[in-house]
């Protein structure tokens, strides 16, 4: 298991039932707001902080959370694609772990 795994399980577990989202920097779990207008629904990293994360060093990955579980959305897909980084994703009811790759 990665570490920031753990780090990103109790950051989810604090927004649900919003999704909660973030970023990996050198191997390190940093939180990130969600500013999606139905972040139960949805889920947008704000901007400004994925721009401070990156003043710490490369963004290796974006992770999220379904807190009410479920595959990557098309929607994902496609983000992940555009992002040209992997996207780990946190099922929240049947604790599953999933990466896309862009
Ligand atoms: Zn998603």
């Amino acid at each position: 298991m990665q570490g920031f795994r753990h780090d990103f399980e109790a950051h989810a577990r604090e927004q649900f039932p919003c999704e909660a989202c973030g970023v990996i920097v050198e191997g390190q779990y940093w939180r990130c707001r969600n500013i999606a207008d139905e972040p139960t629904q949805d889920f947008v990293l704000d901007p400004w902080d994925y721009v401070v994360a990156s003043f710490y060093g490369r963004i290796e990955a974006i992770v999220h959370s379904h807190p009410q579980g479920g595959i990557a959305s098309a929607v994902d897909q496609r983000s992940c694609k555009q992002t040209k980084i992997p996207w780990h994703i946190w099922s929240m009811p049947d604790d599953v772990w999933m990466t896309i790759e862009p």
